[in-house]
């Protein structure tokens, strides 16, 4: 079953169409990542999912059931942009928020102490929340999203202003929520944490819904026409694949060559054992999701055409 369901969904302010009609299918118990550049309309399509604002025309179904008609307790959010009550003590905020959702009192203080733990905040639950620092208010707010165990979490920049230690530490805690069973949306600019945790992305331009599917899918659709090369000694010359090799590029460390229509990897390895190349390392090459982004996003043109 689908988690999340988008049928023609369109919202239009003024004279910007933030989402033009658009079908999306999120499916239950995966991390999604909800990507595209900025002004795309990923938070339109987020407020929407969660009823703060509505759709123009079109239909958002939540596990089969229509979105409107939904307990608001189903969704955890962790917005992009902060707000917490900064006068209250960390742990009664987080219990606060556990009770509005549902929790009994005892299991929602239960719940924020344990968590207040897992995040290495155990020591500031008595604190105020003002006094946190902002990578700390950071993890009370995941928790704030997490507390009541939703079915669906959607994060909006999770990881931004957090050090490489707790980036590591979000990871494993999206990651546990997402086995005990809640559907995780995660809309972030970072590529390699989409590599990391995510199994299926849409990625959004202009409101539309320009690519979407299976991240590995994906990246060896975009990279499949590529091999990476090292060798030990010297790399051959360019001349050496002329006719099996559409461009050649070499990093310094590695040569990359995309190859020419029906033309598959191991035909270049032959092709460079046969002239005695020296070669250490032959890989099909994996687009990055960094690269797709742009290259989807600019149309193939670079990070300098954005259109
Ligand atoms: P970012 O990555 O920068 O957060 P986004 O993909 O979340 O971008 P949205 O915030 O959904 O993009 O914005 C999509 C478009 O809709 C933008 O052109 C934005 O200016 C416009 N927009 C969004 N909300 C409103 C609003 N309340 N009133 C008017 N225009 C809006």
């Amino acid at each position: 079953m689908n988690a999340l369901q988008y049928r023609s969904v369109a919202k239009t302010f003024g004279d910007v169409q933030a989402v033009k009609p658009l079908d999306l299918d999120v499916p239950e118990g995966g991390i999604f990542g909800l990507l595209g550049p900025n002004g795309a309309g990923k938070t339109t399509l987020i407020r929407m999912t969660l009823g703060i604002i509505l759709p123009d025309s079109g239909t958002v179904s939540v596990f089969g059931a229509e979105g409107s008609k939904v307990s608001g307790a189903t969704f955890g959010y962790l917005p992009e942009e902060r707000g917490l009550y900064p006068k209250m003590k960390v742990w009664e905020l987080l219990a606060f928020f556990g009770h509005v959702r549902g929790l009994k009192a005892a299991e929602a203080k239960a719940r924020a102490l344990a968590g207040l733990k897992r995040l290495g905040l155990a020591e500031w639950s008595e604190k105020k929340v003002e006094e946190l620092s902002k990578g700390m208010q950071q993890k009370v707010q995941l928790l704030v999203a997490l507390i009541h165990r939703p079915k669906v979490a959607i994060l909006d920049e999770p990881f931004s202003g957090l050090d490489p230690v707790n980036v590591e530490l979000f990871y494993s805690v999206i990651e546990e929520t997402r086995r005990e069973g809640t559907t995780i949306v995660l809309s972030t600019h970072q590529m390699e944490q989409v590599e990391k945790l995510c199994q299926r992305i849409a990625l959004v331009n202009h409101g539309e819904v320009v690519l979407q599917g299976g991240v590995d899918d994906i990246r060896r659709e975009y990279g499949a026409r590529e091999v990476k090369v090292t060798f030990a000694s010297q790399a051959p010359s360019n001349g050496t694949l002329q006719g099996l090799v559409e461009e050649a590029r070499n990093d310094g460390r590695a040569a990359f060559y995309r190859m020419a229509d029906g033309v598959r990897p191991r035909d270049i390895l032959l092709k460079l054992l046969q002239e005695g190349c020296d070669v250490s390392g032959f890989e099909e090459a994996q687009a990055s999701m960094h690269d797709i982004f742009i290259r989807v996003v600019t149309g193939g043109k670079g990070a300098d055409h954005v259109q």
